[in-house]
């Protein structure tokens, strides 16, 4: 694998860019490697600076579920650009993906566009705050819900593999309303509701969680928190911005039979623009300014270009339907390197559902933040470099979800599973 030009452009980013990079965990600090730099992307291949191919199984982390430079997507969004790319006034295609997110979701009856999941997050969080008019809000440990400082604890993947639990730069004051637990723990989230009951104003919880690597809801888990919140009159927040339209046309809410008070949304409902959404019942969500009296804004919130993005992704998935098949096609890549590790005797344990899945080495089952770390990730390390000479890019840290897109064929999964036999551990 040829690495000139990436050591080149990541000395000369390091230079203008803290750590060389605009998102922390694309230093691969984690796995101990040098960042590759991307020049393009087509269907389900990267190719880097130095000419390097690879197969994505991280898709921007997860938005790209249609695969690189979807043809349709990049048709709409260029339509869209050329009447313009901001107005800062209504368009009719903020309504129309508006629409479709109402439309596919049955919890949300209105929403409002941002542009990041984090700032979802925020205004889910203010939103259920000045509902309630209450401060607490539970989250569970290892989830990550964007750079939000009174979430910014123990907030798993980045913050987890940087060993920073909690940021320098968040007051002690911002955090002291946020109390965690942890994750599938039922017996610990009734302890929390019976100790704060009327000042817990949300929980705000990753129905699947992507960021701590993926780790499953266990059997009545989502149904105990809606139960509790229910009874406390707490708002239930379902951050979906990996699992929105990525595990079945809309929300997972419909998988488990849970229906959330909000729903925050992100990476595909923008098709690989910046965007975010969190919606949910009219009689909370017309609290918002200027219908309500809760102040959420946003310069560049629904633009056309971003929205045109989302619209046409989410048409197609809408149309070709492809979760059936990403699911059967993640399950025979997970089978294969289950397979693989235990020929080599490699201790693992492999979390998937759907198009998504992580490979923890660990050989305990991971059901939480405290199961995850018990991973072996300096075998990770190695497990990724070697992958990434083989021509196959994963998410450079244990602890995030590998995600499909529609354009992985069985031939990637068949070279996906010869790079892994060929790893020495
Ligand atoms: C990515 C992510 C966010 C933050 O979204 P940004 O667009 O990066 O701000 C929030 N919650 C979850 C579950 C995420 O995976």
């Amino acid at each position: 694998m040829k690495m000139r030009k990436n050591i080149k452009n990541f000395k000369d980013a390091k230079k203008v860019i803290p750590g060389g990079v605009n998102s922390p965990v694309r230093a691969f600090k984690a796995v101990g490697a040098k960042p590759i730099f991307i020049e393009k992307a087509r269907g389900q291949y990267l190719h880097d600076a130095d000419g390097n191919k690879y197969i994505d199984y991280c898709l921007s982390w997860g938005p790209m579920i249609l695969g690189h430079a979807n043809k349709n997507v990049l048709g709409k969004v260029k339509d869209v650009m050329a009447k313009g790319t901001s107005f800062g006034i209504p368009t009719e295609l903020e309504t129309k993906l508006a629409q479709m997110i109402v439309g596919a979701i049955g919890s949300v009856e209105k929403v409002r566009l941002v542009s990041s999941g984090t700032e979802a997050v925020m205004t889910a969080v203010r939103l259920a705050r000045g509902y309630t008019g209450r401060d607490k809000i539970i989250k569970f440990i290892g989830c990550y819900h964007g750079h939000v400082d009174h979430l910014l604890v123990q907030a798993g993947s980045g913050a987890m593999t940087l060993g920073n639990p909690s940021s320098p730069g968040v007051p002690k004051d911002f955090t002291k309303h946020t109390i965690l637990l942890p994750y599938n723990n039922i017996e610990m989230l009734e302890k929390a509701f019976k100790q704060y009951s009327e000042e817990i104003a949300a929980v705000i919880v990753e129905p699947v969680a992507g960021n701590m690597g993926v780790v499953l809801p266990q059997q009545g888990f989502l149904q105990a928190i809606r139960k509790s919140c229910t009874k406390n009159g707490s708002v239930l927040i379902f951050d979906e911005v990996i699992t929105g339209f990525r595990l079945r046309y809309g929300s997972v809410q419909e998988l488990f039979g849970v229906q959330a008070d909000l729903t925050c949304l992100g990476k595909i409902i923008g098709g690989g623009f910046p965007i975010g959404a969190c919606g949910g019942k009219t009689k909370i969500m017309d609290n918002l300014a200027p219908e309500g009296k809760i102040y959420q804004a946003g310069t560049l919130s629904g633009n056309p270009v971003c929205v045109a993005a989302g619209i046409a992704t989410l048409k197609q998935l809408k149309i070709r339907n492809p979760y059936a098949k990403l699911d059967k096609l993640t399950k025979s890549l997970c089978k294969q390197i289950g397979e693989t590790l235990e020929k080599a005797k490699v201790p693992y344990t492999i979390n998937q559902v759907g198009s998504m899945f992580t490979l923890f080495f660990n050989s305990t089952p991971v059901t939480d933040y405290v199961s995850a770390i018990k991973s072996d990730t300096s075998r990770y390390a190695k497990y990724f470099t070697q992958m990434l000479n083989a021509g196959i890019y994963l998410p450079p840290s244990q602890f995030e979800a590998c995600f499909l897109s529609t354009e992985h064929k069985s031939e990637d999964i068949h070279q996906t599973v010869a790079a892994v036999c060929n790893i020495s551990f």
